[in-house]
């Protein structure tokens, strides 16, 4: 057996983000990431979107025999989860070398501006226009009608992206899913450390209020799931921010609410290797690297007018690539 930090298997969902809606895309990452052994798949609350994460799931099951649970993301705020980017692109001058469209992990963006269904707010793009054109606006699916997009898409699990100055609002998320009767096998709560307000917020604030929403919770009775948002959409996927994510996780982790402990927001393909080996959370959450990784295949196969799911070669190497890079979470895969 090769040698493993891992004397665990550890719970892996793929984020396909609360605001992305590029159908094609997510039917792809969802075969592919079923087929890889993810646990859980989360996605934006939109039928359209559900549907899409489905039929992927489904090719998946039938060939790799594994199940994950459809989780769908909602907020009770204002949440940078929930967002786009936009410029006005006849404001470009001819002579830009277009840093915006190299950043971009999805390819959203061309000489027409930002394609709306391909961007998911990762925010890499925001920061990288030499004339301050590109900026982001709120893209929420569920906001307006969460009771009724619930009872439609009846999903295995819910995530609620909070924050640590929102407990009434939370309060009254939580008291839609209850009026709802909506069948939860889990629920997450995603909460990370704002550092763009005034203030800054400190690990042991971030505990107050995951407590304090343990206590609403509580009553449910329905399993939890802690998920630590190291940076949540920064757009970056250095080290550093898979750091971040580690400090948290280790700051606080030991002192969270019962329930499992997942990491986010920075997760990436060195975030194992920062992990210490008797320290490792329960579960792990990647979002912008799993896309990236896979977004170039993706493409190809749609210019082709296929998924790649329909092209038995470069989906097999997309599985293979996938399987290297959740491989050290995944214990068994070593027996
Ligand atoms: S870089 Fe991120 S925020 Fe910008 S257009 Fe692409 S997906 Fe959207
Ligand atoms: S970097 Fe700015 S100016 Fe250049 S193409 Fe992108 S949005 Fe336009």
């Amino acid at each position: 057996m090769p040698e493993t930090k891992n004397t665990k298997n550890t719970w892996i969902k793929l984020i396909c983000g609360a605001s992305n809606e590029d159908i094609v895309a997510i039917e792809d990452l969802c075969a592919i990431y079923t087929a890889a052994g993810v646990d859980y798949i989360d996605v934006a609350a939109e039928e359209s979107i559900v549907h899409a994460a489905k039929k992927g799931i489904k090719w998946a099951e039938e060939v790799y025999k594994n199940s994950p649970g459809l989780m769908i993301s909602i907020s009770d705020g204002d949440d940078i989860h929930f967002r786009k980017a936009k410029f006005d692109p006849t404001k470009c001058p001819p002579y830009c070398p277009r840093p915006c469209e190299k950043v971009c992990p999805t390819f959203a963006i061309d000489n027409y501006g930002i394609k709306e269904n391909k961007c998911y707010g990762c925010g890499r793009c925001l920061n990288s226009c030499p004339l301050n054109l590109i900026s982001e606006y709120e893209y929420n699916l569920s906001k307006d009608n969460l009771a009724t997009t619930l009872q439609k898409i009846k999903p295995d699990a819910v995530e609620i992206h909070t924050d640590i100055n929102r407990i009434n609002s939370f309060t009254k998320v939580v008291n839609i899913l209850k009026s709802s009767e909506t069948k939860l096998d889990k629920i997450s709560i995603s909460c990370g450390l704002n550092q763009s307000i005034v203030k800054s917020q400190e690990p042991r604030d971030l505990l107050k209020a995951l407590w304090e929403r343990y206590e609403i919770l509580d009553e449910l009775n329905i399993p939890l799931i802690w998920q630590l948002d190291g940076r949540p959409m920064s757009g970056d996927l250095s080290r550093n921010t898979s750091k971040d994510t580690v400090k948290l996780f280790e700051k606080i982790g030991s002192d969270l609410p019962p329930g499992l402990i997942q990491l986010a927001g920075g997760t990436n393909e060195k975030t194992h290797g920062f992990l210490k080996s008797n320290n490792l959370p329960d579960g792990i959450a990647f979002g912008s690297y799993a896309r990236k990784i896979m977004q170039p295949l993706i493409e190809v196969a749609h210019k082709n007018n296929k998924r790649l799911y329909e092209d038995p070669e470069r989906i097999a190497f997309a599985i293979k690539k996938a399987k290297k890079f959740l491989e050290p979470w995944k214990v068994s895969e070593f027996k």
